[in-house]
């Protein structure tokens, strides 16, 4: 018997798994720094298609494959792909996700980030 440590679940469970009974946090909580063990789980989702309304892209060589990759588990049809200020370097803005949705039109629509300081007179 063990005490589920997802705070929001606390289940005790009464059979010995390697997962909680209820929501199915693992009992060895380093697998949940392991991307092998979170992509099975993801795969075992039944969550049918969906429309990812805020996603970022980080600004790294491998953001857009693992996007890619993770829509394709998840069965994500399209995202919203949120833009931010050029002067945020470490998240991809106008710019960089405009090439993004022009290189994948049916699965990315662009969210552009437009300064609250702009404008006419500006
Ligand atoms: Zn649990």
């Amino acid at each position: 018997m063990h005490q589920c440590e997802y705070p929001y679940c606390r289940h005790v469970n009464h059979e010995t798994s390697a997962q909680c009974e209820v929501c199915s946090f693992p009992l060895d909580k380093s697998l949940l720094k392991s991307a092998d063990y979170l992509t099975q789980q993801l795969a075992k989702l039944d969550l049918g298609p969906i429309i990812d309304f805020h996603q970022i892209l980080r600004n790294d060589v491998h953001a857009l494959d693992k996007q890619l990759r993770m829509m394709k588990i998840l069965k994500v049809e399209r995202c919203l792909l949120q833009s931010v200020p050029d002067q945020v370097q470490s998240i991809q803005g106008n710019k960089a996700l405009a090439a993004v949705v022009a290189e994948f039109p049916e699965k990315f629509v662009l969210s552009q980030y437009v300064s609250p300081m702009a404008g006419p007179g500006r």
